[in-house]
């Protein structure tokens, strides 16, 4: 949509806009609104980001153990109450008009604002087949803890050769008949903590090539041996997919790639800036190496104490 064709208004425009309302959004929506400013956060799920699906929690400061979906809940409810909006939506791109950035999300609405700060997190890699998005929360998962009661006394695949698969294939090997381990390469031929669990069995050098489904109900799944290409079909109906993660800034226009690092992760100071004005990154999109809730917490207070100050400058 062309800038021009919209108009400014009071309902559209805010002084800080947040993109996603996980922790590291919700803390600096929380920061900002008590401090007195017009906070917008744009989140396209349920508010609490990753943390809603977390069973339990017991690293964060304050609860000995809590579970995600009431800490998500929580901090929900302070955003609420120190007066920041959630607006319901996915973020398509952004761009600057004068002393304005502008987000325009896929309903096609355009919001303004003298501060923007991207808190998207990451997204789990998706598995390389068509449509794939069409089959998640169908037969396609990326958490054995929160679907693998779904799968009980069922033949399940599980995709990737990191701890993060043989930790849920064993998870799922006390649920399902059978689990195979799909992986790429062949670091897991001496596991020894997975030979305990003999209905695991690891399939190495091999990756999914097709599946059949019918009405969203998985049917079979194609393997391809790497080196000698052969086949194999699979009778599986859940495929449980741990192939790693990636920052969630597809959205950002070519213009922005130049505050990416080589992981397309955003770069900031010790301000949570980036290099463009008025541009800020927290939490896990963000080119910090430890990925947990306090520090994005931490990310959120100090982005937002300091955009405090940038915004002066706009006060008359
Ligand atoms: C399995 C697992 C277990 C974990 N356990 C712990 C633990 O025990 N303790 C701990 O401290 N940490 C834990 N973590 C890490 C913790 O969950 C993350 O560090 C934290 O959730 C990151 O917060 P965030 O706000 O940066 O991003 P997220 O929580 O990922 O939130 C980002 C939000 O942005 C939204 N979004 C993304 N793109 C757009 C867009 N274009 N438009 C609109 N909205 C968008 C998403 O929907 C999401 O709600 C765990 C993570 C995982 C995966």
């Amino acid at each position: 949509m062309p800038l021009q064709a919209t108009i400014m208004s009071d309902s559209n425009t805010f002084d800080v806009i947040i993109i996603g309302g996980g922790p590291a959004g919700l803390t600096t929506a929380i920061y900002l609104a008590k401090a007195g400013n017009k906070v917008g956060y744009i989140e396209r799920n349920i508010p609490g980001g990753k943390i809603v699906n977390l069973p339990l929690i017991t690293n964060y400061p304050g609860y000995k153990s809590i579970p995600g979906a009431q800490l998500a809940l929580n901090m929900y409810e302070q955003a609420e109450e120190a007066g920041a909006t959630l607006i319901y939506g996915e973020v398509v791109t952004i761009d600057q008009y004068n002393e304005y950035h502008v987000v325009y999300t896929s309903d096609h609405a355009v919001k303004y604002c003298h501060s923007l700060v991207i808190a998207t997190g990451m997204n789990n890699t998706k598995l390389p087949i068509e449509n794939i998005n069409k089959y998640e929360h169908k037969f396609i998962s990326y958490c054995a803890i929160c679907d693998g009661v779904l799968t009980k006394n069922k033949i399940v695949l599980v995709v990737g050769g990191n701890n993060n698969a043989i930790n849920n294939a064993i998870y799922l090997s006390k649920i399902c008949e059978k689990v195979y381990i799909i992986n790429q390469f062949n670091e897991i031929e001496n596991n020894e903590e997975i030979k305990k669990f003999t209905n695991v069995e690891i399939i190495n050098n091999a990756k999914i090539v097709k599946f059949d489904e019918e009405n969203n109900i998985l049917k079979n799944v194609t393997i391809e041996n790497i080196n000698t290409h052969e086949i194999e079909i699979i009778d599986a109906s859940y495929i449980f997919v741990y192939i790693g993660n990636e920052t969630s800034v597809n959205f950002l226009p070519e213009k922005y790639r130049q505050i990416l690092n080589e992981n397309k992760k955003i770069i900031v100071n010790d301000k949570m800036e980036t290099t463009i004005p008025g541009l800020y990154a927290v939490g896990d999109v963000t080119n910090n190496n430890f990925n947990q809730i306090s520090i994005c917490v931490g990310d959120g207070a100090k982005a937002a104490l300091n955009i405090c100050k940038y915004l002066n400058k706009f006060k008359k």
